[in-house]
């Protein structure tokens, strides 16, 4: 029987470690299918306090773990499908043919990319359809690549895309970024990013291969229809919350964000704590997710103190 079962190793994930090993809880963290978070797809941080000249995420993520296990924390592979309280209060939390026994979990399974919803789109992730620039960027050099979206990920995969592809379009369904403005000036400055505004794309276009060929667009003003050659699009629109796997157990908001208890990490489940994106659609920033992480490890320690009172 564990003290505590953290799902999901990013920033909030392994910061609940951290505070939770050092509290002789002696954590199990089950890591997914995206190990370290979604800061492993991204280059510089440059906003996480501690790091005057930026530090790359996946290296960020790196130092977060071995600081994890080094008070303890044991990590196990393994995708979680469901969570069962038992009528004791403790729960069963399932991996596939795998089962682990806990008085206490801390969800930490963060967000997922959001995309557009189109008809290929399954068929195209990997030939000319992705969601990580770091990942697929160095894949389409010399060719004219798009990114989807208007806020910080997309103005930051654009400026990132220019050292490789010959074009980087930024189609954007509005004629104003959402993004703050010093990663807006940094992509719009940059001369082979070009902005395509108030438009949305309708189809992916493939070529003989099936790979992408080209986006349809449509301009949302003048309703205007027109065919652009990309051989990649990245797509950044922003997120979709992991809690499919709690299949009602814990409450949600229409959008899937877990809801946390005001002023706690709790959950409407006691024992169940959540922490970081999967609970956060406002701040969503690497450094507020190790926050609450911290925080749903304080929240867990406590409980698991009630209860042996
Ligand atoms: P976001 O801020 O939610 O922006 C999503 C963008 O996608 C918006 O411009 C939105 O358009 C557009 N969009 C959403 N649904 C769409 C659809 N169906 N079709 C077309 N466009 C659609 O998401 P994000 O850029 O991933 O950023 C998430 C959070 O992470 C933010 O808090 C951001 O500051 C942070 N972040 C920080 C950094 C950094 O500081 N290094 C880097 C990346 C992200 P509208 O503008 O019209 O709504």
């Amino acid at each position: 029987m564990e003290n505590v079962i953290i799902i999901g190793t990013g920033c909030a994930g392994y910061t609940a470690a951290i505070y939770a090993a050092r509290a002789n809880l002696e954590p199990l963290i089950l890591a997914g299918l995206q190990p370290g978070g979604q800061l492993t797809t991204t280059t510089e941080v440059e906003n996480y306090p501690g790091f005057p000249d930026g530090i790359m995420g996946p290296d960020l993520m790196m130092a977060m773990g071995k600081q994890a296990e080094k008070f303890g924390t044991r990590t196990e592979w393994a995708t979680v499908t469901k969570i069962e309280k038992r009528d004791d209060g403790t729960f069963l939390v399932i991996a596939g043919d795998n089962e682990f026994e806990t008085k206490t979990v801390i969800i930490a399974t963060g967000a997922a990319p959001r995309h557009l919803g189109l008809d290929n789109e399954k068929d195209l992730i990997g030939r000319g359809l992705t969601s990580c620039a770091t990942c697929d960027g160095a894949f389409f050099p010399d060719v004219p690549v798009c990114v989807i979206g208007g806020g910080d990920s997309a103005c930051e995969e654009a400026s990132f895309l220019t050292r490789f592809a010959s074009k980087v379009y930024l189609i954007h369904r509005r004629d104003e970024l959402r993004a703050s403005k010093i990663m807006a000036d940094r992509a719009l400055a940059n001369e082979k990013v070009e902005p395509v505004w108030d438009t949305t794309v309708t189809e992916y276009l493939t070529d003989d291969s099936g790979a992408m060929r080209a986006v349809k667009l449509k301009n949302l003003k003048t309703g205007d229809e027109s065919e652009l050659e990309v051989k990649c699009v990245f797509v950044a629109i922003g997120h979709v919350p992991n809690t499919q796997f709690l299949e009602g157990l814990i409450e949600t908001d229409d959008n899937g964000y877990i809801i946390q208890q005001p002023g706690s990490t709790r959950t409407n489940v006691e024992g169940v704590f959540a922490a970081g994106d999967v609970a956060d659609h406002v701040y969503r920033q690497a450094v507020t997710a190790a926050g609450n992480g911290c925080a749903a490890a304080l929240d867990a320690e406590r409980y698991l103190a009630d209860q042996e009172g």
